[in-house]
C-alpha cells in the first residue's frame, strides 16, 4: 500500500475571504488508508463538511470505516467496522486564554483532517472486539491459540 505521509491534509484557508453561513460539502472514500502514528483502516467512506461562522469554522463530519484491531481474547488480527459522527469548531484567531485549547485555523491555512478522524474513529473501537462469539482465547502459560488447538494446560477461566 501506498503510504501517503498526510493524506487528510486539506486547505481550509479560502474559507476566511468567505461570508459568515457559507459552506462546502466533500466526500471522501479510501480504500486503504494510513493515518499517523497509528490507524490502519480500510473503506474508509463518508463526507464532511466545513461551514463558515462568525468564530472559525465548524467542522461536521460522518464517518464509517473498518479499522485494523486484535481480538481481545486470543489477539488475533481483525478488523472492526466503526461509524462515527462528530464536530468540531476551528477558531480563527483564540482571543481569550479559555480559547487557547481549542483547534485554530493555522496561518497557513492548512489543517489535517487525519487529526480528528483518528481521534473520533479510535472513540468508536469497542474495547472487546472478538475475532468470533465463542473465542477461547489463548492460554496464559504457554501462549497456545485455543481456538487451533488445546495445550497440556489445564484452562479453568472462564470468559464474561
Ligand atoms: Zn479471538
Ligand atoms: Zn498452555
Amino acid at each position: 500500500m501506498e503510504k501517503i505521509t498526510y493524506p487528510l491534509r486539506t486547505n481550509i484557508g479560502y474559507f476566511l475571504n468567505k461570508p459568515i453561513g457559507y459552506s462546502r460539502e466533500f466526500e471522501i472514500n479510501f480504500p486503504e488508508i494510513f493515518i499517523d502514528p497509528d490507524l490502519y483502516a480500510k473503506n474508509l467512506i463518508g463526507k464532511y463538511s466545513f461551514s463558515r461562522t462568525r468564530e472559525g469554522l465548524l467542522l461536521r463530519a460522518e464517518l464509517e470505516a473498518d479499522i485494523d484491531s486484535q481480538c481481545s481474547r486470543c489477539l488475533e488480527p481483525l478488523l472492526v467496522h466503526v461509524n462515527t459522527k462528530f464536530e468540531d469548531l476551528y477558531v480563527f484567531e483564540p482571543r481569550m486564554k479559555e480559547e487557547m485549547d481549542e483547534e485554530h485555523v493555522p496561518s497557513d491555512g492548512y489543517i489535517d483532517l487525519g487529526i480528528p478522524f483518528r481521534d473520533y474513529l479510535l472513540l468508536e473501537i469497542p474495547m472487546n472486539s472478538l475475532c468470533k462469539p465463542d473465542c477461547k482465547g489463548i492460554c496464559l502459560e504457554c501462549g497456545q491459540n485455543l481456538n487451533e488447538g488445546d495445550c497440556e494446560h489445564h484452562h479453568s477461566i472462564q470468559f464474561e
